[in-house]
């Protein structure tokens, strides 16, 4: 059966997923949802004997349904490859006090815990979780570009909170039909981040810092999405929008497959039975990772509880705890800068679902978000989040994560994955639940945060590549390639802009001058 793709804010669109892909974002300012929730057909022992690839053809031929076996397959090769720095792709790490294990994966430190186990996603060409979807999306925008005779370059508008960034951009560099313009927040990412997108090479991307935060990022990228005279604009001079960001289904489609795959090595593993639950923590910022995961427990997985940790910006944790989304709050730049984010985007799909896939409720909803900075659901939505609890940690919480779990054990968390780690301990670990932690990026990523906080007075004083070293020399980790090749290199893109001048850019960029 063919599953189709709705918008959360009106009735009447109603689109293939191909379509869904290639659009990103609903003409309406809604995100697309599936029409119904297809089914896992795979018997849960089998999820053992199957490798990360075929893991993703099982999940995505039953989200994007109108792609063909071949299509998929191909996309899937060409995404899951040696561009990973392991053959499984997402290693699964026991966490116990004194050594852990994973298997088929060897450079592992060991991690504290109960019963946790950390979920490596970060094992990509940038180090990030984005990594995940963004090495396949690039395939399905362009397949999806075949199927439906699109003629016009594509091109991919993203807001980042630091990591999206540089994956998309790895992504969609000099993949021909296709261009990429990244907006970050100007002093919002990490040092590593930053240089990771200022050196990138490829011929179609343009790199833009913003004068604002993520959220003023996020805005103006979808303001100018939903500016139709710009769009008849581009139509003219043969382009068309679409996004990297997680609003895309054909991102958070390839998220979903992580989740089943790390069940598959749990039983693998003999640490769970075929059927027994599974918990997860997830570091969450604008809710696309855990939101896959949510996808996965209604597809079949047996998932219980979806534990949300965020930072200091705890919009989340609130509105689980109330009902309330209050954006109305400082917004605080933290050290897990990838989760600064106000403005959840996709926590627009899990209110239409506990809506009733209604879109007026939803719609009503954004609109009071937009024009009053707040929205309460109501009794009988709340009572459907069940399976949702929301976590936080203070900057303090995190750094004195990433060094108890350094001191115990030798293993570095990133202050992503330090936050999830820190709300696993807090609250996740009451119950004798089997529980995985997303762990998200590498610590290269964040070495300032990383290292201050494991020793703040010994190095303060050092330059970020020392730091890098230093870490290398206290973990044993090897410095990832994405690191080392952005110590030396040049910076192209130097542009940087106020968040009224997004629109412009693009325009100066695109050549679409009135
Ligand atoms: C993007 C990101 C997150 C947050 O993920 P969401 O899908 O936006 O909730 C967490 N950690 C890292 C390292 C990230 O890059």
């Amino acid at each position: 059966m063919d599953i189709m793709y709705r918008s959360t804010r009106s009735k009447d669109i109603r689109v293939t997923a191909s379509q869904a892909i290639l659009t990103g974002l609903s003409d309406d300012g809604g995100l697309f949802v599936p029409e119904s929730m297809p089914k896992f057909d795979v018997s849960l022992g089998r999820l053992k004997d199957m490798t990360y690839q075929e893991t993703a053809y099982e999940v995505m031929k039953l989200f994007l349904t109108d792609f063909t076996e071949d299509e998929l397959k191909s996309c899937i090769k060409g995404a899951y490859d040696s561009k990973f720095d392991t053959d499984i792709i997402a290693p699964l790490v026991k966490a116990a006090e004194g050594g852990t294990s994973a298997e088929g994966h060897s450079d592992n430190t060991g991690v504290q815990g109960e019963d946790a186990f950390y979920l490596e996603l970060f094992h990509g060409k940038t180090i990030a979780f984005k990594d995940m979807a963004l090495s396949i999306l690039p395939y399905l925008m362009t397949t999806a570009a075949k199927k439906n005779g699109v003629k016009n370059e594509i091109v991919i508008l993203t807001a980042t909170s630091g990591d999206t960034g540089k994956a998309a951009l790895a992504g969609f560099a000099d993949v021909p039909g296709t261009s990429i313009i990244v907006f970050y927040p100007k002093d919002g990412v990490s040092p590593i981040q930053k240089q990771q997108m200022v050196t990138e090479p490829g011929k179609n991307t343009m790199v833009v810092g913003v004068d604002g935060n993520f959220d003023d990022c996020q805005t103006g990228v979808k303001n100018i999405f939903n500016n139709k005279e710009l769009a008849g604009r581009m139509d003219a001079k043969g382009y068309q929008f679409s996004s990297a960001n997680s609003i895309n289904i054909g991102r958070l489609v390839p998220q979903i497959v992580y989740y089943v795959y790390a069940y598959g090595q749990l039983l693998m593993r003999g640490d769970l039975s075929e059927g027994e639950i599974m918990d997860v923590v997830v570091p969450t910022g604008n809710f696309g990772n855990i939101l896959a995961a949510y996808y996965a427990k209604l597809i079949g997985l047996p998932i219980g509880k979806l534990y949300c940790a965020s930072n200091e910006n705890k919009v989340l944790f609130d509105f689980f705890g109330s009902g309330t989304y209050d954006k109305k709050r400082e917004f605080i730049l933290t050290s897990s800068p990838s989760m600064d984010i106000l403005i959840s985007s996709n926590l627009e799909r899990l209110i239409y679902r506990i809506a009733g896939d209604d879109p007026e409720k939803t719609a009503g909803f954004m609109k009071q978000l937009t024009g009053e900075g707040e929205y309460t659901i109501t009794d009988e939505m709340r009572e459907q989040l069940g399976s949702f609890e929301g976590g936080f940690a203070t900057e303090e919480d995190t750094a004195e994560e990433i060094k108890s779990v350094y001191e115990k054990t030798g293993y570095v968390l990133d202050p992503h994955t330090a936050v999830a780690s820190y709300v696993c301990r807090k609250i996740a670990s009451a119950s004798s639940v089997k529980t995985v932690v997303a762990s998200t990026a590498s610590p290269y990523k964040f070495t300032r945060s990383v290292m201050d906080a494991i020793d703040k007075d010994k190095y303060a004083g050092m330059e970020d590549f020392d730091l890098v070293d230093e870490l290398n020399r206290i973990s044993g980790v090897k410095i990832p390639y994405a690191v080392e090749s952005i110590r030396n290199a040049d910076v192209i893109h130097k542009t940087v802009c106020a968040v009224e001048e997004m629109q412009k850019v693009v325009e100066d960029k695109l050549g679409l001058a009135k």
